[in-house]
């Protein structure tokens, strides 16, 4: 019987599974596609999730972010940027690789192309059930992405609400030079359509990350909304993105900064599973290599005290909660206003570059959102009292 079993070696997994092996757990990683595996996603990782990864392999460094240029309807932009590094962009197959890599060498069993199918608690253990095997453990790990099979196997969630967006990606090889020469080498785009959400361009070493997210109530045709940013593109750089596109890829995103339960008798849920991301930005790895690195630790604690009953693992969402996700709710409280009225949000964001700055400072992890939302309060009571005030 192995301490614990994590369901999805992505980020989440993967971080809690390193974690708790160095801390003298059993573990077993499950995870449903074969490495290297792909996952739709920019690919842009915070300063702030790097510092809690620990450092990143240089090779996976695809461009060093400083900053974001923002595109209003008519394509009309400005830019902000910082003196240091706001982000990084890498490609998702290889971090994740990487990362799991990582757990395998400080101990963690990885089992790759062994999807959870099952997982049934009983008073001693949980038991996982995949195609291939029956494993039992003391408690269970579920960091297995959006759809989480561990969620609805517990009892904890049994689908999403309208909480929910969906985001369309692809990756269109430029080669280098027109990569810089059509975003450049150290700035994100982003492209806001008077939605919930956006349109992003991200450069790579040779190509660029293109997408759009929404909230799900407003998807309607999303490939033809796709295509239709592509086209919108490909007139604004002057260059045929859409004849490079070879695969478009589409995957759900969770909206942090709601009160979720996140965990039960023998199972925690980490990551996207537990529905860890900013509802303004739609980042996600920062929350799931923090939660999984939380997961570890309450692991840890839950073992040496034999201890995996529902109260004890309440540990974990206390310590979620203090570590990010009141954080998250004041995200949320930002979110609203900012798509409330997009234009005005917009047209602040553009005249006021302290505010863009200050923004750029709390994505990379210099200050909180709760402290952001205090600080455009101070600065102009009268426009933002109600962001606070929530
Ligand atoms: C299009 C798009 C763009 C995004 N861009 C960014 C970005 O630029 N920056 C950012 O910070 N965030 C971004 N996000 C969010 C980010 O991708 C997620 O928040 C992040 O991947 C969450 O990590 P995770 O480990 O919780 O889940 P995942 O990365 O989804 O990993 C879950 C793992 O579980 C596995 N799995 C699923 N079901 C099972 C099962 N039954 N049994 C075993 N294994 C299973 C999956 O194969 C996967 O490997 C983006 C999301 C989308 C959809």
């Amino acid at each position: 019987m192995y301490d614990i079993i994590i369901a999805g070696g992505g980020p989440a997994g993967s971080i809690a599974a390193e974690r708790a092996t160095k801390n003298g757990l059993s573990v077993l990683v499950l995870e449903k596609e074969a490495y290297p595996r792909d996952k739709a996603c920019g690919g842009g990782v915070s300063q702030k999730a790097l510092e809690v990864i620990g450092g990143i392999d240089k090779g996976l460094v695809e461009r060093e972010i400083f900053g974001a240029r923002i595109f209003l309807h008519d394509y009309q932009n400005f830019t902000g940027r910082l003196g240091s590094r706001v982000a990084i962009t890498t490609m998702r197959r290889d971090l994740d690789h990487w990362l799991v890599n990582r757990a395998e060498d400080s101990g963690a069993l990885v089992h790759d192309e062994d999807p959870v199918k099952d997982v049934t608690f009983s008073k001693d253990c949980v038991e996982v059930v995949t195609p291939k095997n029956r494993y039992r453990s003391r408690m269970i790990v579920g960091s297995d992405g959006v759809n989480s099979t561990v969620a609805r196997k517990s009892g904890i969630r049994t689908r999403w609400g309208s909480d929910i967006g969906l985001c369309l990606e692809t990756e269109v090889e430029l080669g280098d030079t027109l990569v810089e020469e059509s975003v450049g080498t150290d700035i994100t785009e982003f492209y806001f359509r008077g939605m919930w959400g956006y349109g992003w361009v991200f450069p790579k070493k040779d190509r660029l990350s293109i997408g759009i997210g929404e909230l799900i109530s407003q998807v309607h045709k999303p490939k033809d909304q796709f295509m239709r940013f592509v086209r919108d593109i490909s007139l604004q750089k002057k260059i045929d993105l859409e004849d490079r596109i070879t695969r478009i890829n589409s995957h759900l995103l969770p909206l942090g900064g709601f009160g979720r339960r996140i965990h039960g008798e023998r199972v925690i849920l980490a990551g996207d599973a537990a529905g860890f991301v900013d509802p303004f930005i739609g980042e996600g790895l920062y929350y799931a290599v923090k939660s999984g690195e939380i997961a570890a630790d309450v692991a840890v604690l839950a073992v040496e005290k034999n201890d995996f009953s529902r109260n004890f693992l309440a540990g974990y969402a206390t310590k979620c909660e203090d570590a990010f996700v009141s954080d998250l709710k004041s995200a949320m409280r930002f979110a609203r206003f900012a798509y409330g009225d997009l234009d005005r949000f917009l047209r602040i964001l553009r005249s006021d570059r302290r505010l863009f700055h200050e923004y750029l400072r709390t994505v990379r992890g210099d200050r909180t959102y709760a402290g952001f939302n205090r600080w455009c309060a101070l600065r102009s009571p009268v426009t933002f009292l109600k962001l606070v005030s929530g």
